[in-house]
């Protein structure tokens, strides 16, 4: 019995979600390896090996991996899949679209989303956006599993002198040829990203044009990620990929601060797994001061650059 986790790359990193995942695959104590794919896998491969608790790390490097695509990286798991009894990933916007296939060609029903594994078969996972902790058996002969990153500590490089995880080159199947890499844009930015921050500070709506102006000072400050509802992103005040909660980034940072935001419960969905939460709101009554450490009872146009001005003299 042995677990196979699937690791994601920046192109030549490893991404923090590989180590999280890898930490989750060491609920089962049995041996793992990582499948690492790509076309410069140097840096990934190297950091993969000296992770703690991996025993081999699977390269897959191929001109055609470059820019992965879901039918090939599907294909690749697949030529390896008969030596493992559980099959891990990230719950990460990619391996949402790759696991599924590669679960329904061996015809089995992956458990996804899980935040905790209570080894051998158990698997807590969130439904309800959250707000039920569904408890649940897969008594199937392959687990095939993908976990929310945010729920496990990422793993650390090993201690000491120990010897390197063995390197196994592996064959890589052709291109399926089904879809083609045309282009990405992607959007450049100082910031810590928004899943992996240790601060992140999030406005709603109630902040309108004066989004970037209001918190872009702050989060200089604070070195924090910028996060929005998704009120505020359909009002068109912050761009897509800054959306917290259910449909958007799911984020665990060590300070959340909640500005203007009235804590739906879709939002709560994607922050409920921060360690302190702090709102300003100028309605006591706002739902979101129910699940923060502290709340501050202010209109957020005066209190905002009165905090940014404090933290300045600091
Ligand atoms: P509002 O609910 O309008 O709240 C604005 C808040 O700002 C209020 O509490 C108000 O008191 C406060 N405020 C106003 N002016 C000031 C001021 N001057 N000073 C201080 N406070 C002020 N939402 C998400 O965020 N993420 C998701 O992933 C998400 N997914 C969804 C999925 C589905 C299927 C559905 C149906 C909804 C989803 N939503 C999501 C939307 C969610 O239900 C809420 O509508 C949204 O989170 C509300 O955003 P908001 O807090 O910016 O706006």
């Amino acid at each position: 019995m042995s677990v196979l986790v699937l690791a994601e790359t920046d192109g030549k990193q490893l991404k923090p979600s590989t180590y999280q995942a890898l930490t989750a695959a060491q609920a089962w104590q049995l041996p793992v390896d990582i499948l690492v794919y790509g076309s410069e896998l140097d840096a990934a491969t190297t950091a993969a090996r000296q992770l703690n608790g991996v025993r081999r790390v699977l390269v897959a490097q191929a001109k055609h991996l470059q820019h992965p695509l879901v039918e090939d990286v599907q294909e690749l798991v697949l030529s390896v899949a008969s030596q493992y009894t559980h099959i891990l990933s990230a719950h990460s916007v990619f391996d949402k679209s790759v696991v599924p296939g590669i679960a329904a060609r061996l015809d089995i029903a992956p458990v996804t989303d899980v935040i905790e594994i209570r080894a051998p078969a158990t698997y807590v996972r969130p439904a309800y956006a959250g707000n039920i902790l569904s408890t649940i058996e897969n008594p199937q002969p392959l687990q095939i599993i993908t976990v929310r990153a945010t729920a496990f500590k990422p793993a650390a490089p090993r201690e000491g002198n120990g010897a390197d995880a063995e390197l196994v080159v592996i064959d890589v199947p052709p291109t399926r040829g089904l879809s083609q890499w045309i282009g990405e844009q992607l959007t450049h930015s100082d910031r810590p990203e928004l899943n992996t921050a240790r601060v992140v500070i999030a406005g709603g709506r109630s902040l309108g044009e004066q989004f970037d102006a209001l918190l872009n000072p702050i989060a200089e400050q604070l070195d924090a990620a910028i996060g929005a509802t998704r009120a505020c992103v359909d009002a068109g005040f912050a761009a897509n990929d800054l959306q917290v909660g259910q449909t958007g980034t799911i984020i665990a940072p060590e300070l959340y601060i909640a500005v203007g935001i009235s804590g739906a419960m879709q939002h709560l969905a994607g922050i409920k797994d921060s360690k302190i939460i702090v709102a300003i709101n100028h309605d006591p009554d706002a739902p979101i001061f129910k699940h923060a450490d502290y709340g501050l009872v202010a209109d957020l146009f005066t209190a905002l650059p009165e905090l940014t001005g404090a933290l300045q003299q600091h």
